[in-house]
């Protein structure tokens, strides 16, 4: 490969853009690195009248007339991407059916990323000390004193003195100007560093693992611990393994579970901190990152979704925490779930991949059920804390009274908790005050006027807001139809108006209340969580940021205010997400010792999802929705792809919908559903329908999609097709 590309001078370039095939450059001769040029290097091409970065492909290169093709511009061969890698952007694209550029683009950042950080600029001593000294310079003097070099800023905040009196010692020679070296990013995460003395049932866990690791290779793993089990320290075994292997790992978390108590375990137990990556870093820091991930110094990240998407060097091991959790799946441009291609990543490249999870999806369930996946259980809590005892609050006898949401059952309960000095979660997944706003007088709702969806109120910011565009309008005095003023009435209840009615009930006790749009970016969340674990809270009220993953050692009671919301919508998934959001808020209570209570206020005691979940029997769980998914052929016993057809112009969306249905191939395997109103049938301005296609489970559904859609016309105006892969809702 190495001659050829040489011997030609003709590379084929896959530039981060909306295409699907590389493009052929030319190589200047004098640019080609003293080791050859190979694929996976970073090259600056020109694309049209810009430049780009892009990556040297070992597709063939199209052999035209060399003289007409365009020179590559610079070629960055200390930036590589490995050959398995550039497999899994091939691999993705042509599973989701997404262009390999777009793929692409999701790995690489801009030029900028590729430069070192710069030297810091520095102050220290290099001339006589002058004879007479001002009290500010005698200041500066002792802060300088040991010889060190130390930033400008530092000595005058040190010292208490303006950049001037620093400027008359420059003048004056005592002081001069040098340069540090960018200081290390990432410490070196250390294997042994301080080792946890594991449970045996962890060390069980561990051993299993261990081996997996001797064996070597890929190899699917399902860590299935319930809440507070402890698997954290089961996995951080497998990464002290790939560590002493001197390789790099990931651990892939849902966006939100990136708490500093996290940060600060990993700390403890590796002697470092890892490279962290998530949406509310600086360009700048996401650039340190990415490039100490090339190089392998960043040995381990900790990430939110697109963290799979870094260029590592060498990586040895994927953990994939909280895996049922739906933030791993992508809904825009490349349409993919990270727990998924995280185990494709880990079979291309031969390295284990653990999903761990207190409520495995139904899918990684059948995976471990069916030996594709080692199945690693953890029964029992760490430290012999017993489970939550979960009880059923009955709605239709034991309801509140008019307008309030807090049955008596669980009032008493807060009680009883408040009195012992531990906290209690109020758990609502609902944002906003309520779901529903109308006019008293004449029934008018408030629509979004790009979406079908009614807006939500948000009475903290005095806010009509639509959850799905982001579209918000004042609350507007009067109605907008009649003209009726102060008639408008809340329908239902959200966190705010819980947290109303908590305030009414308890006005002195400490309430914080988690909702997204309260919170303003991760370091607020972040403050907030640790508040809540350090108990300076006694009653939280939260949506489902506060179900995930973490360890409040005071609470020891949850009340969930509607524990059937979701359990009725269409979607196939429906039970499954309710089953795993009730068991893991639940499973904030009691973890670390008290006796945990869960409370699920319920209008359907007698539904299977809810039944289980009072029973403590998961496994029952498993049991009835693979049950009920074999019986319907659906997901993991069928294979699904959701296609949606969305246009400003309702009738051409609808039109293109029912010419794709038109040109399915004669005698396929598959079974074409639709077209029918999306579940948001209006989004964004934009008339959205859906095919949904079926096919068996060993059916190759993404070669299937290819080849029917490439017989069909592409859509016109402002029709636009995107194809969903394992849909997640629908
Ligand atoms: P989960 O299985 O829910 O992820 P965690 O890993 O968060 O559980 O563990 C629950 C609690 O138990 C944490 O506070 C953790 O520090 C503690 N813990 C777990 N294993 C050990 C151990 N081997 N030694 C000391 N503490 C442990
Ligand atoms: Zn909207």
């Amino acid at each position: 490969m190495q001659d050829l590309l040489l011997s030609e001078q003709i590379v084929a370039v896959l530039v981060p853009v909306y295409v699907d095939q590389s493009y052929s450059y030319r190589v200047p001769e004098h640019m080609v690195p003293s080791g050859g040029l190979r694929p996976g290097m970073l090259v600056r091409v020109p694309l049209g009248p810009r430049s780009v970065l892009g990556v040297v492909w070992d597709d063939d290169a199209q052999f035209k007339d060399a003289s007409r093709l365009k020179d590559i511009e610079a070629i960055f061969d200390d930036f590589c991407l490995s050959d398995d890698l550039r497999k899994f952007v091939d691999w993705i694209a042509s599973y989701t059916l997404a262009q390999r550029g777009m793929v692409l683009r999701m790995i690489l950042r801009g030029e900028e990323a590729l430069q070192p950080d710069k030297p810091v600029k520095a102050i220290r001593l290099v001339g006589d000390v002058p004879n007479r000294l001002t009290k500010a310079r005698s200041q500066i003097l002792s802060v300088m004193e040991n010889g060190l070099a130390r930033s400008k800023k530092e000595v005058m905040e040190e010292a208490g003195v303006s950049s001037a009196a620093i400027d008359g010692l420059i003048k004056a020679g005592t002081l001069g100007y040098c340069e540090l070296p960018p200081p290390a990013l990432f410490e070196e995460p250390i294997a042994d560093f301080a080792p946890p003395t594991l449970s045996d049932s962890q060390q069980e866990a561990a051993n299993e693992i261990n081996a997996c690791f001797e064996a070597g290779g890929f190899q699917g793993m399902l860590l299935d611990g319930v809440t507070g089990s402890g698997k954290t320290e089961v996995y951080f075994e497998a990464l002290a393994r790939c560590l002493e292997k001197g390789q790099q790992a990931l651990i892939l978390v849902p966006e939100i579970a990136l708490t500093n108590a996290f940060l600060d375990r990993f700390t403890v137990r590796f002697g470092a901190r890892p490279a962290e990556w998530h949406s509310d870093l600086s360009q700048k820091q996401k650039n340190r990152v990415w490039r100490e991930v090339a190089k392998g110094k960043a040995r381990v990240v900790v990430g939110a979704r697109s963290a799979l998407m870094l260029p590592f060097r060498d990586l040895g091991l994927i953990v994939v925490d909280e895996e049922h959790d739906g933030a791993f799946k992508q809904e825009d441009r490349v349409i993919y779930n990270a727990r998924d291609m995280a185990v494709v990543r880990g079979h291309l490249s031969g390295f284990p991949v653990i999903l761990a999870s207190a409520t495995p999806s139904v899918e990684t369930r059948n995976n471990a059920n069916t030996g594709r996946y080692k199945h690693i259980k953890l029964t029992s809590r760490y430290g012999g804390f017993a489970m939550p005892d979960i009880r059923l609050v009955d709605m239709r006898s034991d309801s509140p009274e008019k307008g309030r949401w807090l049955a008596p059952s669980l009032v008493n309960a807060v009680n009883e908790t408040l009195e012992a000095g531990e906290q209690s979660l109020l758990f609502l997944n609902r944002r906003g005050y309520a779901p529903l706003t109308l006019c008293r007088s004449c029934g008018h709702r408030f629509q979004c006027p790009s979406c079908s969806t009614w807006l939500v109120e948000h009475r903290f910011r005095k806010l009509l807001m639509c959850h799905h565009c982001g579209h918000s309008e004042p609350v507007p005095p009067s109605c907008p139809s009649c003209g009726a003023e102060d008639n408008l009435v809340a329908c239902g209840p959200g966190v705010e108006r819980v947290a109303e009615e908590v305030a009414e009930r308890w006005p002195d006790r400490r309430v914080v209340i988690l909702s997204s749009d309260l919170i303003h970016g991760v370091a607020q969340l972040r403050a907030e969580l640790e508040a809540i674990a350090k108990g300076e809270a006694d009653i939280v009220i939260g949506t489902q940021l506060v179900a995930k993953g973490h360890n409040f050692p005071a609470m020891t009671l949850v009340g969930v205010i509607d524990a059937d919301l979701g359990l009725a919508h269409g979607d196939l998934r429906a039970g499954e997400k309710v089953f795993q959001m009730l068991a893991q808020v639940t499973g904030r209570a009691g973890r670390m010792g008290g006796k945990g209570r869960g409370l699920l206020q319920t209008h359907a005691s007698d539904h299977p999802v809810i039944q289980c979940l009072s029973k403590g029997d998961w496994e029952g769980f498993y049991t009835y929705e693979l049950e009920q998914r074999q019986r319907a052929q659906m997901p993991p016993f069928g294979r699904l792809a959701a296609l949606i057809i969305s246009g400003e112009d309702r009738e051409a969306a609808l039109m293109y919908g029912r010419e794709l249905v038109r040109h399915v191939p004669q005698g396929s395997a598959v079974r074409v559903l639709g077209p029918a109103e999306a579940p948001l049938a209006v989004l964004r301005g934009r008339y959205r329908f859906r095919l949904l296609v079926w096919a068996e489970r060993s059916f190759g559904i993404s070669s299937f999609l290819r080849h029917w859609l490439g017989q069909c016309p592409t859509p016109r105006g402002s029709v636009r097709l995107q194809v969903d892969v394992d849909p997640v809702s629908f």
